[in-house]
């Protein structure tokens, strides 16, 4: 499956700096590292890329409170400014989702799961969830299905 990136028109960073923030946001939400003291790194990172270090520290901080309310108050409401956020902050649908998730429903009460490939709720690799009546699908099956049947009504048709 290819590889997406987070991406806005403000801050094109590389996908290193990417996946350094995605982890970094990881490690404090997840382990409770403190984004304070590794603000420094963040700085000398973006703006060896140009980046607006600024800008992505208000962000990612606005993010952390949303993340912090959440604990709380379990809204649409929350979960949609953290995605913004999160967007701003080139972090990965999948990432945030997955994070997100984990706040919400901590024990993996009924966590949902692709009724095709099994992933859960928690796996970050899932960027997007359709729910149907009776199962859910996560985009990489429908982008899978979507191919198997291009491929064989393309050939029944001779498209
Ligand atoms: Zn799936």
């Amino acid at each position: 499956m290819q590889e997406r990136t987070a991406n806005n028109k403000q801050s094109r960073i590389s996908p290193e700096l990417q996946e350094y923030i995605n982890e970094l946001v990881k490690e404090v939400v997840l382990n409770g590292k403190d984004f304070n003291s590794q603000k420094k790194w963040l700085k000398k990172y973006v703006e060896a890329e140009n980046g607006d270090f600024d800008t992505l520290s208000e962000n990612l901080n606005s993010m952390f409170e949303g993340l912090n309310e959440l604990r709380v108050n379990n809204s649409e409401h929350i979960k949609n400014a953290i995605e913004k956020y999160a967007k701003e902050s080139n972090i990965k649908r999948g990432v945030i989702y997955s994070l997100m998730n984990k706040i919400s429903n901590p024990n993996g009460e009924n966590e949902e799961k692709c009724s095709f490939c099994g992933r859960g709720c928690y796996n970050e690799d899932v960027e997007l969830w359709i729910k149907g009546v009776d199962g859910t699908i996560c985009n990489a099956c429908i982008e899978q299905a979507h191919r198997i049947t291009e491929e064989i009504l393309n050939d029944y048709y001779e498209r």
